[in-house]
């Protein structure tokens, strides 16, 4: 069962401030716009999109191919800009950042896990769980990265490089690769579309259970049905807004 306002009995200041950042909104943005130009042809692909994430909820966010999912996650992550429309992570207004701030608070709050996974292909496995680490200036990297690999099943893989796993390893890579440095936010864009509907199936666990073990939000933009079961909440995107499905 999930932890609802009326269980908390009492009166710690203390108790009451991490529960209420267990329980707060994390992620929100309303009036969301964005549109891409073809020639002189404007293509709208968000309107006045709006939504709000609680901390440690996990959301599908079903949508057609072409609905506007991965620009979806690219807004939200500040890797593309909004035409207009305030995301607000973690109290930040992320669009009223420099791109500077912007690109340094994505690195560290957000896990980004990409369809195509995205693995440097001339890094290790245990260098490219090491890289955001590194980035972010964590100590014990390597420690970091073994209990990550560990996580997801891959630590004997260490050494190798990514080209010679299967994809559902490398999916497991990116998987850990996007939580090593523990983001408060974690993003995943089609986790499962390239993998057989088995090993997108253990995908989908592992990922569900590291995000609940860990309470932290995650984002997983889908139109498998199958994935969407995972989920606290299941939206769709279409017509450029975004609305409940269930
Ligand atoms: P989805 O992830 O749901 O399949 P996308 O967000 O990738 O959809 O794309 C939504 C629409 O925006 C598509 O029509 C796509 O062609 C267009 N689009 C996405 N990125 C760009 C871009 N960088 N330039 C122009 N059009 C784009
Ligand atoms: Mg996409």
């Amino acid at each position: 069962m999930r932890a609802s306002a009326s269980m908390v009995q009492t009166d710690s200041p203390l108790i009451h401030a991490e529960y209420n950042h267990l329980m707060s909104t994390f992620l929100r943005f309303h009036d969301l716009t964005k549109s891409y130009y073809e020639g002189d042809v404007r293509r709208v692909v968000l309107q006045n999109a709006h939504a709000e994430f609680q901390s440690g909820e996990i959301t599908a966010i079903l949508g057609k191919s072409g609905s506007g999912k991965s620009t979806l996650l690219n807004l939200i992550s500040g890797i593309d800009v909004a035409d207009g429309g305030p995301i607000w992570v973690d109290g930040q207004n992320l669009t009223a950042l420099s791109e500077r701030d912007c690109t340094l608070f994505r690195r560290a709050q957000i896990g980004f896990i990409f369809q195509f996974f995205n693995l440097i292909p001339t890094l290790t496995v245990g260098e490219n769980v090491s890289l955001p680490l590194e980035l972010n200036r964590i100590p014990h990297i390597h420690k970091g990265a073994q209990d990550l690999l560990e996580a997801v099943g891959l630590l004997d893989r260490w050494g190798t490089f990514p080209e010679k796993l299967s994809g559902g390893e490398q999916q497991r890579v990116a998987l850990a690769r996007a939580l090593v440095h523990d983001p408060l936010l974690i993003l995943a864009d089609e986790p499962t579309g390239n993998l057989d509907e088995e090993t997108g199936m253990q995908m989908m666990s592992l990922l569900a259970r590291l995000a609940r073990e860990r309470n932290r939000t995650l984002l997983i933009v889908t139109h498998s049905l199958e994935t969407a079961s995972h989920a606290d909440r299941v939206l769709r995107l279409s017509h450029g807004e975004l609305v409940s499905e269930r």
